[in-house]
C-alpha cells in the first residue's frame, strides 16, 4: 500500500462517507507525523509578510481561520474557547484589572475579551506584524468584534519584548498571545526566562501573567507546555497551569498563569459567576465558575509530566 497524501485522504473520505472528496482541502501538520484537513470554500488571503507566512481561509467546518507559518491560530467556530480560556481566568482572578498588556494577539479577539471588562481603562497591544493585524481587521470581523475601534485600545507594532523593556508603565495583567516558539518564528524570545522576568517587573503588586503554552495531549505536552510552565514557575514561584479542548488545534491546549498574588484556581464557582455578572459587559460562551473548576483540574499524566520537568527556557537555550 502506497498512497500520496491526497490519494489517501480521498480514499478514506469516500470509504467512510460515500461523499466524493471534491473541492479544495487545507492540510495542516499538527506534528511531522499527524495531519488534519478541512474542506475550504475560499482562500481569502495567502502571502508572506516580513515576519511570517499568512493564510486566511473560509473553511466548511470552522469558518474563517487565520494560519501563520502553516499553523492554525484561531477559527471563527471555536476561537471563543481559546480566547476566553486565555484571558478570563487571569482577568477575573485580579480584583480590579485596569491596565493590561497584550503581546501579539493579531486577530483582536484577545483585546475583545479584555475590553469586555468594565474596570479596564487601557489595553496596550503590541503585535510585531502590522500586515497581519490589517488582514485580521478586514477578514475576521467576528474575531475582533470591533475591538480595534475601542478608544481604550492602544495598539503598537513591534517586538513585544523590546517594547516592554523600554516603557515604565505597570500592568495588572499581561497576556502573551503569540504563536508557539518555532525555531524560525518571531515569537521564541517571548517564551524565555528573560522575558518572563521582565514581564514580572512590569506587573503591579497583585499582577498576573498568562501565556498560551501549546498542546497538552499525551504525546505532545513535553514539546512546549511543561517547559513553559517550569520556566514561568522559575520566575514567579506560583504557577497555575491549565488546559482547554480547542478542536481546531487538534486537541487540548495549555495555558500557564504566573501570579504575584491571586490564585485563579481557588475561586469558588458561585463567587466567580457573580463576578462575571458584575464585571463583564456582554456574554461569555465558554467561561464561568464551573468551567474554571474544570480548566484547572488537569489530568494525572499531565501533572506527572509537570512534576518531572526540569528544563528552563533562556535566550541562550531557546525551545
Ligand atoms: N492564538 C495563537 C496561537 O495559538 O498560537 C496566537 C495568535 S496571534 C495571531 C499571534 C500574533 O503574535 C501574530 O499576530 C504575530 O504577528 C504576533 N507575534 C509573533 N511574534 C511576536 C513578537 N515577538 N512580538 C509581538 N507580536 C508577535
Amino acid at each position: 500500500w502506497s498512497f500520496t497524501k491526497t490519494q489517501f485522504f480521498d480514499r478514506m473520505m469516500y470509504e467512510s462517507t460515500n461523499i466524493p472528496p471534491e473541492g479544495n482541502w487545507n492540510y495542516e501538520y499538527i506534528t511531522q507525523n499527524l495531519i488534519q484537513a478541512e474542506r475550504v470554500k475560499n482562500i481569502l488571503f495567502s502571502g508572506r509578510t516580513p515576519y511570517q507566512s499568512v493564510m486566511i481561509v473560509d473553511g466548511e467546518n470552522y469558518g474563517r481561520s487565520l494560519l501563520l507559518d502553516g499553523k492554525t491560530q484561531s477559527t471563527e467556530a471555536d476561537e471563543f474557547i481559546y480566547h476566553e480560556a486565555l484571558v478570563q481566568p487571569a482577568m477575573l482572578a485580579h480584583s480590579n484589572p485596569r491596565t493590561i498588556f497584550i503581546a501579539g494577539g493579531g486577530e483582536g479577539a484577545t483585546a475583545r475579551e479584555i475590553l469586555m471588562h468594565r474596570s479596564v481603562t487601557k489595553a496596550v497591544m503590541v503585535d510585531i506584524d502590522a500586515e497581519v493585524v490589517k488582514l485580521c481587521k478586514k477578514y475576521l470581523p467576528n474575531h475582533h468584534g470591533g475591538a480595534f475601534d475601542d478608544p481604550r485600545l492602544d495598539l503598537h507594532y513591534g517586538d513585544a519584548f523590546r517594547y516592554l523593556a523600554k516603557i515604565d508603565d505597570r500592568f495588572d495583567v499581561i497576556i502573551i498571545d503569540v504563536p508557539d516558539p518555532l525555531e524560525a518564528g518571531p515569537a521564541y524570545s517571548l517564551f524565555t526566562k528573560e522575558f518572563y522576568t521582565l514581564a514580572k517587573s512590569k506587573l503591579s503588586p497583585q499582577g498576573l501573567l498568562v501565556a498560551q503554552a501549546g498542546p497538552t495531549g499525551p504525546t505532545l505536552n513535553e514539546q512546549c507546555f511543561t517547559v513553559v510552565s517550569h520556566t514561568i514557575n522559575n520566575v514567579f514561584g506560583s504557577t497555575y497551569p491549565y488546559e482547554a479542548l480547542v478542536p481546531s488545534f487538534g486537541g487540548t491546549w495549555g495555558f500557564v498563569i504566573g501570579s504575584k498574588g491571586p490564585n485563579p484556581a481557588s475561586i469558588d464557582r458561585n463567587v466567580l459567576d457573580e463576578q462575571i455578572k458584575m464585571r463583564i459587559a456582554g456574554t461569555l460562551k465558554f467561561f464561568d465558575g464551573t468551567t474554571n473548576d474544570g480548566l484547572f483540574s488537569i489530568p494525572k499524566y499531565l501533572r506527572n509530566s509537570l512534576d518531572n520537568e526540569t528544563r528552563v527556557i533562556t535566550c541562550d537555550a531557546p525551545l
